[in-house]
């Protein structure tokens, strides 16, 4: 069996860092707001090469809070729209409209899967206050045009970094190309936690001091409460393992970039489309490797048949979403295709190659 994503083998091969991590934090007593997270803020600021680095509970807290935090400074109010793309996962969704903010779905561009930049604009109103990125798959999606767009407008760029963890742009690594980011530690993720775990970027100081506070129940000296804050805080244990995983980030997103060029080189099934090949190699850090195929549905049960687990991201779009009835009457084909037709192949740092060819003939011979 070949399994989609196989966390236990990830995390198994840094094992006894980690179990020296875990026990080290057991048994120093101070499980929250210490010395590892402190130390994981500072690895993630100097990674990215921005001012500011805050770790949070998980990937949407992320989001959330830097909406959040735009309100209180009073960048933005309730009511004001944020342009996001159609296809993402809900939780893009969900940091907008839990901010009483509005989402405005653009459509993606059909072949890197990311938001269409060049039908941005259009979109943008009297009420539009930031463009929400999410650098799907692991693909950044960024240009000069984008920050154009946000310099005429006088809007806030903020990047869903939740899957792009490493990717860059133009020398410039995910989550510093926008004022700030979200990140995510879901333990499926490039960088992930044993558990949730989340971390905002930023460039801005008061920015920054904001979502800290926000994060604390609003709080920056004790029991005394600037604002109706949340409990988001990134605990030690988490920290403490990522700061042991951070150090194998960069060649397990290689790892990963090999086994994609494998793919992309390998897979001839005129059947099934690839993803978009990069010209920038690595702007994509393929936290999914997603192919596109009418016959979805019939790939999907053929590689099952053959011992090779596959998902889909994702099967449902946000504005058909139960959730969401009110974004239902919107007409987004690009979006609707793009969910029934997509398929995530096998993709992690620890397939061996054998696992690879085994996917690739079995595609081939769809
Ligand atoms: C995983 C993910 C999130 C949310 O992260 P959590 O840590 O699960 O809250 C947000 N956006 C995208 C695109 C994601 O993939």
């Amino acid at each position: 069996m070949i399994k989609f994503l196989d966390l236990q083998k990830i995390n198994l091969s840094h094992q006894q860092e980690i179990e020296n991590a875990l026990l080290e934090t057991f048994r120093s007593g101070w499980y929250l707001l210490g010395e590892k997270i402190k130390t994981f803020e500072k690895e993630l600021a100097q990674y990215c090469n921005v001012p500011h680095a805050i770790g949070v509970a998980n990937g949407l807290d992320a989001l959330r809070l830097i909406l959040r935090a735009y309100i209180e400074l009073g960048v933005m109010k309730e009511g004001d729209e944020v342009v996001v793309p159609a296809n993402t996962y809900i939780a893009s969704l969900l940091a907008i409209t839990d901010n009483k903010l509005v989402p405005v779905l653009v459509e993606p561009d059909i072949n890197t899967y990311n938001i269409d930049v060049t039908k941005i604009e259009e979109k943008i109103t009297s009420k539009t206050r930031a463009i929400l990125l999410v650098h799907l798959y692991g693909s950044i999606v960024f240009s000069e045009d984008l920050t154009r767009l946000a310099d005429k407008y006088d809007l806030k760029i903020v990047e869903d970094n939740a899957q792009a963890i490493g990717a860059v742009w133009n020398n410039k690594k995910s989550g510093s190309l926008g004022d700030a980011a979200g990140f995510s530690f879901y333990p499926g993720k490039n960088l992930g936690a044993l558990g949730d775990a989340g971390a905002v970027t930023c460039k801005e100081q008061d920015v920054a001091d904001c979502i800290r506070t926000l994060a604390n129940y609003g709080s920056q000296k004790k029991y005394v409460n600037k604002y109706q804050g949340y409990n988001s805080r990134l605990d030690e244990i988490q920290a403490a393992v990522l700061s042991v995983k951070f150090k194998y980030l960069d060649s397990e997103n290689q790892r990963r970039q090999k086994i994609a060029q494998r793919y992309l080189t390998e897979i001839v099934n005129p059947k099934v489309i690839l993803p978009y090949h990069k010209i920038e190699e690595k702007s994509h850090v393929y936290h999914l490797f997603v192919v596109r195929t009418e016959h979805r549905d019939d790939l999907q049960r053929y590689l099952e048949e053959n011992s090779i687990q596959t998902l889909i991201h994702y099967p449902i779009p946000p504005h058909q979403q139960e959730a969401y009835s009110d974004l239902k009457i919107l007409q987004l084909p690009i979006t609707e295709k793009i969910h029934q037709e997509v398929l995530s192949l096998p993709m992690s740092p620890v397939m061996t190659d054998d696992e690879v060819s085994k996917v690739i003939q079995t595609i081939n011979s769809f």
